[in-house]
């Protein structure tokens, strides 16, 4: 069997395959060095469906019970995740795929867990201390030890254990197929061209986000100026190969999970900065654009449920960019992110000094914004993080629902960010087995899909930890099925 690709999803089906079959290749395009695509780049939050601790426990064995006492894990159900899944796509997501994304999501995770992957808490990135306990928000609980490196690492050296050849630089360049189905790949590794025959190929990819033509002529005009967050190596090869032998394109090929990122970030993913060029604390803050206007709602809603479409937003703005303004009252507040070295950042001690050096941008407009939007916050309601606490702004243009603090506190801060594409919604149409479905509708035999480059579940938008959580489920399963098909 041969799985193509070298991530998340590749290296889950790659797993799941070994269970049943003996000789399992990896051909993964990156060289070692660069190896692990975009799932390499992540945090490795999870996002699973769970009742409690007692579940977390199932996949965080040591877990202790301190740590239990001093967390609000909540309880993030099937159908709150379910729920989740309609809202944020605009009820687009395909129904059976989604169902089975929720609903194997913690028994892929506790296979994971069982297989040696080791997860802990997002106690970190997904929890705020309120009178001394953490109390989770956003569905999002679960990350693998070590986040997004460790869990391609840990994935790397499993497969390796359990015998399964990894071949680095090896990109693979289109399916061998007949009338009877796919019987390898064609591949081109060290140079040289050559056909390696398989009785099953899992397309485990990514997406096309890397591929500027592509973005330009799928996501429409301007997203060629968009930066990549992640590896450069997704670039549409497993979606094009499936649709040359007659796979059915599926999903929302015009849509893209994107976010704030660093104005002067480098064109595709660093995985020395990882993924530190985002900017996703803006929900305490406000977004100034070149204009010196607030464009967008920063508190609709919990940052996992805006972050992946504000991208888009902050693309179509004048100049492609926008300002995070916070005052010192966030600051304590404010991600990780927010410290690292490679940052575009301006701080003064006062509003009228922190617009005049705002470069790009029309400063007189911008503190107008600002004055009008300290006036316009209701400040008789309280600011609490950990809900959408209703303390929005009333009278504006753009209104801010949640979480809208005075910016009164010197000193200022504002980060240039501009819009990071994460990965490409559209791609190959699977069925519940993972199998690539056809444009007449019937399975490709000895062809099975997971990860990015399946579509038809995220649309338009998505929640949070979703991607690692559907490159496992979906990669488990296309192994396992591709297993099954050839024994
Ligand atoms: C900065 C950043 C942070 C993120 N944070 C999170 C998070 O915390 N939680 C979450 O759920 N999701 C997160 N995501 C999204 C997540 O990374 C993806 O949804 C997920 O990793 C996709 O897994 P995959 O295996 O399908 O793709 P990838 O991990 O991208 O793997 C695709 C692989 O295919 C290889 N490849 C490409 N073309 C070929 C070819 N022709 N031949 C052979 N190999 C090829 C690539 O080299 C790569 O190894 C984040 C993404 C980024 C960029």
């Amino acid at each position: 069997m041969i799985v193509v690709g070298g991530g998340n999803a590749a290296l889950c089906a790659a797993l799941s395959a070994s269970e049943r079959v003996k000789r399992v290749l990896v051909l993964e395009r990156a060289n070692e060095a660069e190896a692990g695509g975009n799932s390499r780049f992540t945090a490795g939050l999870f996002r699973i469906a769970y009742n409690g601790p007692e579940d977390l426990k199932t996949v965080i064995p040591d877990l202790t019970d301190d740590e239990i006492g001093n967390s609000d894990f909540g309880t993030y159900n099937e159908e709150q995740f379910l729920d989740d899944m309609g809202r944020i796509t605009e009820y687009r997501c395909d129904p059976d795929l989604t169902e089975i994304l929720v609903k194997r999501s913690l028994p892929t995770a506790q296979w994971m867990q069982k297989r040696g992957v080791r997860f802990t808490a997002a106690w970190g990135r997904q929890a705020f201390k309120v009178d001394g306990k953490f109390k989770f928000w956003g569905g999002l609980i679960l990350e693998a030890v070590g986040g997004g490196p460790g869990l391609v690492a840990s994935e790397t050296e499993l497969a390796k254990k359990a015998g399964i050849e990894i071949r680095y630089g090896a990109r693979a360049l289109s399916l061998l197929a007949d009338d009877s189905g796919v019987h390898g790949v064609v591949v081109r590794h060290q140079g040289k061209t050559q056909e390696l025959k398989a009785r099953a190929v899992v397309l485990a990819a990514g997406g096309f986000q890397a591929n500027t033509e592509w973005r330009t002529r799928y996501l429409g005009p301007g997203w060629e100026l968009a930066k990549v967050r992640g590896t450069r190596f997704n670039t549409g090869d497993g979606i094009r190969m499936a649709l040359d032998i007659g796979a059915a394109p599926y999903g929302n090929w015009s849509g893209c999970h994107a976010v704030a990122w660093d104005r002067n970030a480098p064109e595709t993913g660093d995985l020395a900065v990882g993924d530190g060029f985002q900017k996703h604390s803006y929900p305490w803050g406000v977004y100034i654009n070149a204009e010196g206007k607030r464009f967008v709602d920063e508190g609709a809603d919990f940052r996992n449920y805006t972050y992946a479409k504000y991208g888009r937003v902050i693309l179509g703005q004048p100049k492609q960019f926008a300002w995070q303004v916070f005052d010192a009252k966030v600051k304590p507040q404010l991600r990780d992110e927010y410290r690292i070295r490679q940052v575009t950042k301006i701080t003064a001690n006062t509003l009228e000094e922190l617009v005049s050096k705002m470069d790009d941008t029309d400063q007189k407009t911008a503190l107008e914004t600002l004055k009008k939007y300290n006036a316009a916050v209701r400040t008789d309601i309280p600011f609490n993080p950990n809900v959408k606490d209703g303390r929005g702004t009333e009278g504006l243009e753009v209104n801010k629902s949640n979480w809208a603090n005075t910016l009164d506190a010197p000193p200022f801060e504002a980060y240039a960010v501009t819009c990071g594409i994460t990965f490409s919604f559209g791609g190959l149409r699977i069925n519940n087995d993972a199998q690539v479905i056809s444009s007449d509708g019937e399975c490709i035999p000895g062809l099975f899909a997971a990860g990015e480059l399946v579509g038809g579940i995220f649309w338009f938008n998505y929640p949070g930890g979703s991607g690692l959580t559907q490159g496992a489920v979906f990669g488990r399963i296309a192994g396992a099925s591709a297993a099954k098909s050839v024994s």
